[in-house]
């Protein structure tokens, strides 16, 4: 009998564990200054200019909001096949989400259904676009540039499921997901489930000198003591609180945890790409509508999304084989909270079939070539009972 084999799983090394005790018996635990080292080693991963270490996240998103000043009355457009978070960072703000459906061959949010929304509605009453890239299919965000720039929008990009990811732009040059060329910013979660594992923890990333500097007076409470920013200055002690931030800092010893797992993170792309790869070969055959994708984008592969009409049977089928698959995700609009805002079940058609068919089936570096094939044996014998 196989051990249980969930969706997604971190990856802890014996470097690792010895990365984060090197920490722990260091002089910080907390702003020291491994935090700067991962932000600099993120920054140039992903090809950003800054990275801003924070809390998780969710964090992560939040600050963004506020960094871009979003405010009550302002209106931005996400996605709802994705984790709640990417549309609640907005609430926080006191702003108002508004969905747009998805492109059912990505399952990322449709430029068309955005630029209809957009065109439906007089200039200035939309202030930003957070995009998704879900899964780990990266956005082509050359595009929504484009047409954020047409109406004088932000963009977020909720990079979270794609470290790694990238897509060609039109004149065939590489773009990094959360590389900051097209998006104002881009943030990721070191959450156990995604790439990069550190338990909790987040990055911001950004090409902006100033919307960089707003992230990290926001991460520590709004308080600087650089002497260069000071309205006053009484001596060595004094610093001044500038804003209204929060403590959303990240700790020296999880950064320890990141940086290791950074090291890594090539391999686990490459490893996530032959298992999709595999599955990709043993399902072709079996005609389950699986992810489609342009060649031109490079999937991160957080999650291997296939498509099935008999999707809770699958489901508890494989949980009964040990196989504990996921649901990625239910619609965000479909969410009692978001319901008591005015948002309900029928509003996006295409978020809402995909709902009833996907499943997240394992896929994670530390997955064994046994494993995987005791997953793809249990599916053919789902469909071929
Ligand atoms: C995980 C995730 C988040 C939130 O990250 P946390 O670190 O768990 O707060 C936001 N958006 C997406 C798409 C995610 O997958």
């Amino acid at each position: 009998m196989m051990r249980n084999i969930p969706y997604g799983k971190q990856h802890i090394t014996s470097e690792d564990v010895e990365a984060v005790n090197k920490v722990l018996l260091s002089d910080f635990l907390t702003q020291g200054p491994t935090i700067n080292k991962l932000e600099e080693a993120f920054a140039q991963y992903v090809g950003a200019q800054y990275a801003v270490a924070v809390a998780n996240g969710t964090a992560a998103l939040h600050l963004c909001a506020l960094a871009l000043n979003v405010k009550a009355g302002d209106k931005v457009i996400t996605t709802p096949i994705t984790f709640a978070a990417s549309a609640n960072c907005v609430r926080y703000a006191g702003g108002d989400v508004v969905f747009a459906d998805i492109d059912p061959a990505t399952y990322t949010i449709d430029i068309a259904k955005v630029r209809a929304l957009l065109e439906a509605s007089p200039k200035g009453t939309y202030t930003g676009i957070i995009p998704v890239d879900f899964s780990g299919y990266p956005v082509n965000l050359e595009a929504f540039r484009q047409l954020a720039d047409e109406h004088g929008l932000w963009i977020i990009e909720d990079a979270c499921h794609a470290p790694g990811g990238y897509f060609m732009d039109s004149k065939g040059k590489k773009q990094m997901c959360g590389n900051g060329a097209f998006a104002d910013l881009a943030i990721f979660s070191f959450h156990p489930v995604k790439h990069i594992a550190a338990g909790e923890g987040g990055m911001i990333t950004t090409n902006s000198k100033a919307l960089y500097d707003k992230l990290l007076l926001l991460r520590t409470h709004g308080i600087t003591k650089n002497p260069d920013l000071l309205e006053e200055n009484h001596g060595g002690w004094y610093y001044e609180m500038q804003e209204l931030g929060y403590n959303y800092r990240l700790t020296d010893f999880q950064a320890a945890l990141a940086l290791s797992q950074l090291s890594r993170a090539d391999a686990g792309l490459k490893r996530r790409e032959t298992i999709a790869k595999k599955y990709d070969e043993a399902f072709a055959r079996l005609g389950i509508i699986k992810q489609q994708r342009e060649a031109k984008h490079h999937n991160a592969y957080h999650l291997y999304v296939i498509e099935v009409d008999r999707r809770k049977e699958l489901y508890d089928y494989l949980r009964e084989a040990g196989i504990f698959s996921q649901v990625h995700y239910i619609p965000v609009h479909t969410m009692p909270y978001y319901k008591k805002l005015g948002w309900k079940k029928g509003d996006f058609p295409l978020a809402e079939k995909y709902y009833e068919r996907c499943l997240s089936i394992p896929m994670y570096p530390s997955l064994t070539d046994e494993e995987q094939d005791y997953v793809i044996e249990k599916i053919k014998s789902f469909f071929e009972r």
